[in-house]
């Protein structure tokens, strides 16, 4: 396609997307994020996705998950508000109001059918910007009608199996990069293609592909702490494409300054979200 442009985040694009904190700001300048995730076995997930969220500047916090984790998520995680589930094990409803300006899903959620209708009913019903990950997507591609409910504000961060899931089998790392290209179009939202050099998506079909990461974050919880760094951008009225490019840059950034520090073998999420700091420190 002759349209198709391609470009390498650098670091100097990410810097420049970074938004200054101002002196006399407070916390209801950097937004209300809704995360909402977990199941029973996978607390772990959303509570990964919360730490990165509060450690990536967002104002306030709630985390809607299953009642059973409530108390693993306010010790772990004392920040953020809890919302929890009528259900012990799985998320079956969720209030959407407005006071919340960016909502992230699929961490840990889980695929059950009361999770489905949930699911359903928020992308129905939400109006502010989304970040949709991991068992969302699942759910997605076993309900595909759920597909129309996107809205242009949307990203959506599969890993190749998960886009496989969503979009039909890829032959080969090309084909599956033009699918997502074709996807973005079609669905009119920011894709985040997950991998070595990670491609970020527009709804024009632009791909950015990331410059920072290592092998290091091929480990548990890696894509649980992206998710929760774009849900803070996007909280913190970031466009959602800016919002992606920025964040994956940072992800990245804090998988390389982390391997540096340590080592490739060492590297787990929660030591991501340790080096967060030092990443957002690069970028001023
Ligand atoms: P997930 O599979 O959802 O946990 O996401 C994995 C995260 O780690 C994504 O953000 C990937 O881009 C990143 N990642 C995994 N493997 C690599 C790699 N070999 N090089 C750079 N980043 C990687
Ligand atoms: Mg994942």
């Amino acid at each position: 396609n002759a349209e198709t442009s391609f470009h390498m985040i650098t670091h100097d694009d990410a810097a420049a997307l970074l938004h200054q904190r101002a002196k006399f700001a407070h916390k209801g300048h950097f937004g209300h994020a809704l995360m909402i995730g977990g199941s029973r076995g996978k607390i772990g997930a959303v509570v990964l996705a919360s730490r990165a969220c509060l450690h990536s500047g967002v104002g306030l916090l709630s985390v809607h998950l299953p009642q059973g984790g409530e108390l693993v998520l306010h010790t772990a995680v004392p920040e953020a508000m809890v919302e929890a589930d009528q259900n012990e094990k799985y998320v079956t409803h969720v209030e959407i109001s407005g006071k919340h300006n960016a909502v992230g899903i699929g961490c840990g959620l889980g695929t059950h059918p009361q999770t489905a209708k949930a699911l359903e009913d928020i992308l129905t019903r939400a109006i502010c910007p989304m970040v949709i990950d991991a068992d969302a997507l699942n759910l997605i591609a076993t309900h595909p009608e759920l597909k129309s409910l996107l809205s242009a504000n949307t990203i959506v961060t599969p890993h190749p199996v998960e886009f496989d899931r969503l979009a039909g089998k890829s032959s080969s790392g090309a084909e599956r990069l033009e699918n997502a290209r074709q996807w973005a179009v079609d669905h009119q939202c920011v894709v985040v293609l997950k991998g070595a050099y990670t491609a970020v998506i527009n709804a024009l079909g632009e791909v950015w592909f990331n410059s920072t990461g290592n092998p290091g974050m091929a480990t548990a919880g890696s894509g649980d702490v992206l998710t929760g760094i774009l849900l803070a951008l996007l909280a913190q009225d970031y466009d959602p494409f800016d919002a992606a490019r920025l964040g994956v840059y940072l992800h990245g950034l804090a998988g390389d300054l982390a391997s540096n520090a340590t080592s490739q073998e060492f590297l787990t999420a929660g030591v991501l979200i340790d080096f967060l700091g030092s990443a957002f420190k690069k970028m001023q």
